[in-house]
């Protein structure tokens, strides 16, 4: 096991991998840009170091500085958390490079899985259902493109390559519209991501959301772990995850989890990973992976017993899967509701000092954040202030308990979405179970204030 490592990012999951440290017995390097110096994760930590001034791009997305602040604290890892730099594989590759073991997959690994594009061929490749659409990137020549939209069917999605983030899509629903919005969104690719390709998939119309988890470690062994529903989203954003997916036939969510974890083997993957997937009319089609921790990795966690960060960190020190596939029942239901510092109806960003943090207990409920009494939320990152997550026996447990433990939080001196979680939390469909990907947005444009 490593002696050390260093935790390359900031807020909730900092405090998260700082925890999950303290239990394997590893010191924890905590940065911090100038923004989060009173932080209480920072002044708790073994050691910290400040990287650099509020901007994410001068601190936590500063990769000499992190590098750097590795090197000064004799760290043998680091851990990137999420977004940041975490699918970056230029800097897993200077991590490596410098000595230091990445927390997660090899950077070919996440250069595969960060080009669209190459993904999907990965997946057709490794028999992972996949969305149809065009063969690989889209060329420049208007008939063909014409021709793929018409054998796709209308409507298609134009996507970039190099997109991430809900950015770099555009929906087109006749042939008039279509060079247009291929030209279009090659332009904003270009500027935005560096990379002009786009490639072409149907648009399903009422998907739902549903992503594995899997974990592999470098002797090639592989395991997924359950299902995670997240189709509770506004503007591409998760809002409120659960596992496993209401009524979805196991053997259905069997077939689909045992072909994720054919697929890392074959890609000789290591690390935790998710593999998205749209689902509609009973099919899987496979979206997009991701090469690292997620937000609501806790509801995986609650119904598997598995500690996914803690076998990242085990895995990455080269040690074994400390369980088999046949180890891993589902047990019960989590639900996770992100509380984010915004306006509960405008969405608007809510930063500033927080004067009151009460925060919710009793048997079944987990809190995950950094934030106390007298924080100040920086304006300069996202808006998530915490998550909290509940397990019961069954999923009617589980609401009933995060009904509880909403009305029991209480968060003054800024604005968050904790009302919003609140009415979700009593909606009939949402109580059903099966929501699809727009149900929330429809919801939010007939809610009576
Ligand atoms: P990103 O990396 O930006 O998150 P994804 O490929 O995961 O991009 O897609 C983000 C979201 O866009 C999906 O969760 C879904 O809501 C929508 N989407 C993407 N592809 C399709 C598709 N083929 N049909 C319908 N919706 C889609």
């Amino acid at each position: 096991m490593f002696k050390k490592i260093l935790i390359a990012n900031r807020g909730e999951i900092a405090l998260r991998i700082q925890r999950a440290c303290r239990e394997l017995g590893v010191k924890a390097v905590m940065v911090y840009s100038e923004a989060d110096r009173d932080a209480k994760y920072i002044k708790l930590a073994d050691e910290s170091v400040c990287i650099g001034p509020a901007p994410s791009k001068d601190s936590y997305l500063n990769m000499p500085a992190i590098i750097s602040a590795a090197e000064v604290t004799d760290a043998e890892a680091i851990h990137p958390g999420y977004g940041f730099l975490s699918e970056n594989a230029d800097f897993a590759e200077r991590v490596e490079k410098s000595g230091f073991k990445f927390i997660g997959p090899t950077p070919e690994s996440i250069r595969i899985m960060g080009d669209k594009v190459s993904a999907k061929q990965t997946m057709i490749k490794a028999g992972v259902p996949c969305v149809p659409g065009s063969e690989g990137a889209l060329p420049d020549d208007a008939a063909t493109i014409k021709r793929t939209a018409k054998q796709v069917g209308y409507p298609v999605i134009i996507k970039a390559a190099g997109g991430g983030g809900g950015r770099g899509m555009r929906v087109v629903h006749t042939e008039a519209a279509l060079l247009h919005a291929v030209q279009t969104t090659k332009a904003e690719a270009g500027a935005a991501f560096g990379n002009p390709e786009v490639y072409m998939e149907k648009f399903l119309q009422n998907p739902r959301h549903i992503e594995i988890q899997i974990m592999a470690d470098q002797h090639r062994n592989a395991v997924w772990l359950g299902e995670r529903d997240c189709s509770m989203q506004r503007r591409h954003q998760k809002v409120i995850e659960e596992a496993p997916a209401p009524g979805i036939p196991r053997k259905l969510i069997e077939r689909i989890g045992e072909r994720c974890v054919a697929a890392v083997k074959k890609m000789g993957y290591r690390g935790a990973g998710t593999f998205e997937f749209l689902f509609e009319n009973g099919e899987f089609y496979f979206i997009e992976m991701n090469t690292r921790v997620q937000v609501e990795h806790p509801v995986t966690e609650w119904v598997t017993g598995v500690d996914v960060v803690r076998t990242q960190i085990m895995v990455a020190a080269g040690e074994k899967l400390p369980f088999v596939q046949r180890d891993i029942q589902i047990k019960g239901h989590s639900i996770e509701c992100r509380i984010n510092a915004e306006d509960p109806y405008k969405f608007t960003p809510s930063p500033g000092r927080i004067t009151t943090w009460h925060t919710p207990g009793g048997p079944g409920v987990r809190v995950d954040s950094h934030i106390y009494a007298n924080y100040f939320v920086p304006p300069n990152y996202d808006s998530m202030i915490g998550k909290i997550i509940v397990h019961g026996d069954t999923r009617e447990q589980a609401l009933a308990r995060m009904r509880t433990a909403l009305a029991e939080t209480v968060v003054e001196g800024i604005n968050t979405n904790i009302a919003l979680h609140r009415e979700l939390m009593v909606d009939a469909k949402f109580m059903d179970g099966g929501t699809n990907i727009h149900y929330l947005e429809e919801w939010l444009s007939k809610r009576i204030r």
